[in-house]
């Protein structure tokens, strides 16, 4: 996959500012993967949606994630560093086929971001969970489902499509609580192209300050030519 440049990472950054978080994933997730049809991105399983982002996100920024989650025991809040190529399938899953699968008499087709979006307003967890496998349950009766059997559908989902659903093991520090950190691909690739556009635009800013060169004429600079000239602006 190829690194995003500095026009078409400002480019992206200003076009999903403005947007809701799943449609900002949709927009980065066809930066991507320019070979997928645009149209039809909201409505891929969602894993593969993930996977594009974090081999996105590795390609332009390298593979080291570092975030953070609060014990939900204690409240402590846990650091964590990991490679973001643990996440990824060991082959590009290229299989264009629907996801679906069998499981406590439901067949199921993997949740894309178009179906998170639908159920994006429901607070609560559990109906939340509900509302989602309503939209995915291609045949069988959701109704008749308990919450043991939920749980087996889940866990159906979550082998049909690993990507979809991106946690991390952690154990607290302080507790010792042996918990969870849920990882968002598309706010991982965002927050960094947040902090890169801003680095970009300051740049573009001193330099165009300094030596009256357009916008465009300085992020065709390489990275390496343009830390040259800001280091000799600095040293003026
Ligand atoms: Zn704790």
């Amino acid at each position: 996959m190829q690194a995003l440049a500095g026009p078409e990472l400002l480019s992206l950054w200003e076009r999903g500012a403005s947007r809701h978080a799943l449609d900002r994933s949709a927009l980065l997730a066809a930066a991507a993967r320019p070979d997928w049809p645009a149209a039809g991105i909201a409505d891929r399983p969602l894993g593969q949606v993930n996977a594009s982002l974090l081999r996105l996100r590795a390609a332009t920024f390298g593979p080291r994630i570092d975030g953070h989650a609060d014990c939900t025991q204690c409240g402590q809040r846990l650091a964590f560093t990991l490679d973001a190529r643990v996440l990824l399938p060991a082959t590009a899953d290229e299989d264009d086929a629907p996801r679906t699968t069998e499981a406590a008499g439901l067949r199921v087709r993997a949740p894309s971001l178009r179906d998170l979006a639908g159920v994006a307003t429901e607070a609560d967890a559990e109906r939340a969970m509900r509302a989602l496998l309503a939209r995915c349950t291609l045949a069988g009766d959701l109704a008749q489902v308990d919450d043991a059997a939920l749980a087996t559908i889940e866990d159906a989902l979550d082998a049909l499509d690993p990507q979809a659903d991106l946690v991390l093991a952690l154990q607290c520090v302080a507790c010792g609580h042996a918990g969870q950190a849920q990882l968002d691909a598309g706010a991982l690739l965002w927050d960094e192209i947040d902090a890169q556009a801003r680095v970009l635009l300051a740049e573009v800013h001193r330099l165009a300050s300094a030596y009256g060169w357009s916008e465009a004429q300085i992020l065709a600079l390489s990275p390496a030519r343009r830390a040259s000239y800001l280091a000799l602006v600095e040293a003026r």
